[in-house]
């Protein structure tokens, strides 16, 4: 281990621990520098000794040293203080999250749950969900995905006040169309699509939009009984002349004759997106609204709403796109992956779902503080996985240690006493929480391993010393500067598989405490990384799924 980069580490949170526990706990401090420094864990007993010894250093310091040598540090706040989030000067919080209901969450979903939680919690708000199903044809809803988003947020930590679905809400739609309609706001297009586009591109007005409310209001009814899909469209006015195409005369409403999951064949005539989230965010009293700048011109369109019926719009912050490259994160890529057996489900840890990251391990507060600090910033950003991974890490000081073999080899070691090996269960763990690993030979090491160190002297970890040319236990068992493996012994040793995230196996045996491990435990098998163990497999095998290193 690179032993300055531990040192920094160590001191640093020492100060830390100092400053807020009146006196620093080496203890204390092994999480965090292994989060820091992921290889100090190669030598946990040097580790313990460096941080007894920058503890007591730091132990020694006046309060003001600790104060100076604080003061060129910068920590993450506290959960209570956290920023990213700019101050609002708002009354009452109401903020609402808005995914459609077409599919599971993923990580990308996750920023902006979170960082509307994070206000709503903030300033004793409210967080709505509103789930949006008015597409039943392109974005057609997902009948489990109703339960499954609540829980999944729920997962994540964010606390749901309400639950709102747009399709239990045509008729409100369809009464605040037909009040923009009387007002001489809103038409029924009729124009078929091709020369509907060229309009608007070309910023010209169809002789649609002369219509007078009565007329207006027939087509519209039109609409609701018998005309056909595609043949007609309910548009807002707003100005043909506007710069931006999209914006002139946008459609509100469009009848759609696909049957709905929940709903059935109840509506043909659905609202669109712009159109359905203004009166949906007015009637709910929605005060603040969060959203990706990709959905800039949304407020715009909205807004012709909200000026018409004379609402105040909420206050909208944006932020930057989050891009998650290396991990498929569409939709529609996801459920044909699932339908023609790419993937297992919605939880296949090939997928960045939060059911997938939930799966192999990954703690929902290490995505709340990676989303956290993205905060609400303009500038587009890519996921960083290592980062992620190593708030997980740091979460997860106390996951239990165990020696993992993968693709294990025999090794016969003669002269081997058997005994039963007293180890903590994670570094720094107190006197009463320990595992017993009973050594015996013969007993596993990896297949990599043994290769590696052909005809060489190693370590079986906090064993003895073995020499590999001639399989006995080494004369000498001076263990400096010899490479240091994990084994198994074969009396007991539990055979495992592990999924990676890429959806590779991996197959070896634990040590026997791995077979006592409840569902869900995310143990850190040493020098392999950290795994969540999931369940016994029909032929007893243990599955876990990898998280990271
Ligand atoms: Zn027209």
């Amino acid at each position: 281990m690179d032993a300055t980069a531990v040192q920094a580490s160590a001191r640093k949170w020492a100060l830390k621990n100092r400053n807020d526990h009146g006196s620093a706990q080496a203890s204390a401090l092994m999480g965090k520098v292994i989060g820091e420094a992921p290889e100090a864990k190669g030598d946990i007993p040097a580790l313990r000794a460096i941080l007894q010894k920058v503890a007591d250093e730091v132990n020694a310091l006046s309060p003001e040293q600790v104060d100076a040598e604080l003061s060129a540090f910068t920590f993450e706040p506290p959960k209570s203080e956290r920023e990213g989030l700019p101050k609002l000067d708002l009354q009452r919080l109401i903020t609402r999250v808005a995914p459609n209901p077409s599919g599971y969450l993923h990580i990308g979903h996750a920023k902006n749950l979170i960082l509307c939680d994070e206000y709503a919690k903030q300033y004793k708000g409210q967080l709505m969900l509103r789930l949006e199903d008015t597409d039943p044809k392109t974005k057609k809803p997902m009948p489990e995905a109703y339960t499954a988003i609540p829980e999944d947020a729920k997962w994540l930590g964010c606390t749901i006040s309400r639950i709102v679905i747009q399709s239990e809400r045509i008729p409100i739609y369809y009464e605040h169309a037909e009040k923009l309609i009387q007002a001489g706001h809103a038409y029924v297009c009729s124009c078929i699509p091709e020369v509907m586009q060229k309009n608007r591109a070309e910023g010209k007005a169809c002789g649609c939009r002369n219509q007078t409310p009565v007329q207006a209001l027939r087509e519209w009814k039109g609409m609701l009984l018998t005309t056909k899909e595609g043949k007609a469209v309910l548009r807002i006015k707003t100005d043909m002349a506007h710069p931006n195409a999209s914006m002139r005369d946008w459609p509100a409403m469009r009848i759609v004759e696909e049957e709905h999951p929940r709903v059935g064949k109840k509506y043909r005539v659905w609202p669109l997106y712009n159109f359905a989230a203004a009166v949906d965010d007015h009637l709910t009293g929605i005060t603040l609204v969060l959203r990706g700048k990709e959905h800039e011109l949304n407020a715009d369109k909205q807004q012709y709403v909200y000026d018409y019926f004379g609402w105040k719009a909420p206050l909208t912050l944006e932020y930057g796109l989050l891009h998650i490259e290396g991990a498929m994160a569409h939709k529609s890529d996801i459920i044909k992956g699932i339908k023609d057996g790419t993937y297992s489900g919605w939880d296949d840890v090939r997928l960045p779902t939060l059911r997938a990251l939930r799966k192999r391990g990954l703690q929902p507060e290490a995505i709340r503080r990676y989303m956290i600090q993205l905060g609400i910033k303009p500038t587009d950003s890519t996921l960083d996985w290592t980062i992620l991974y190593k708030y997980n890490r740091e979460l997860l000081p106390t996951a239990p240690h165990y020696y993992f073999v993968e693709d294990p080899v025999v090794l016969d070691v003669q002269g081997l006493q058997a005994k039963d090996v007293t180890l903590p269960l994670y570094p720094g763990a107190p006197q009463d929480q320990t595992r017993l690993l009973p050594a015996s030979s013969p007993l596993f090491i990896a297949k990599k391993d043994a290769e590696e160190n052909v005809g060489k002297v190693v370590r079986l970890k906090d064993l003895v010393n073995v020499e590999l040319s001639s399989n006995t236990v080494s004369q000498n068992q001076d263990h400096k500067g010899v490479p240091k493996i994990q084994w198994v012994p074969q009396d007991g040793a539990v055979n495992v598989k592990v999924v990676k995230e890429d959806g590779s196996e991996h197959v070896g045996v634990a040590e026997p405490a791995v077979g006592h491990l409840k569902a869900g435990t995310v143990v850190q098998f040493e020098r392999y990384g950290y795994c969540r163990y999931d369940s016994e497999l029909p032929d007893g095998v243990k599955l876990f799924y990898y998280a990271h290193p």
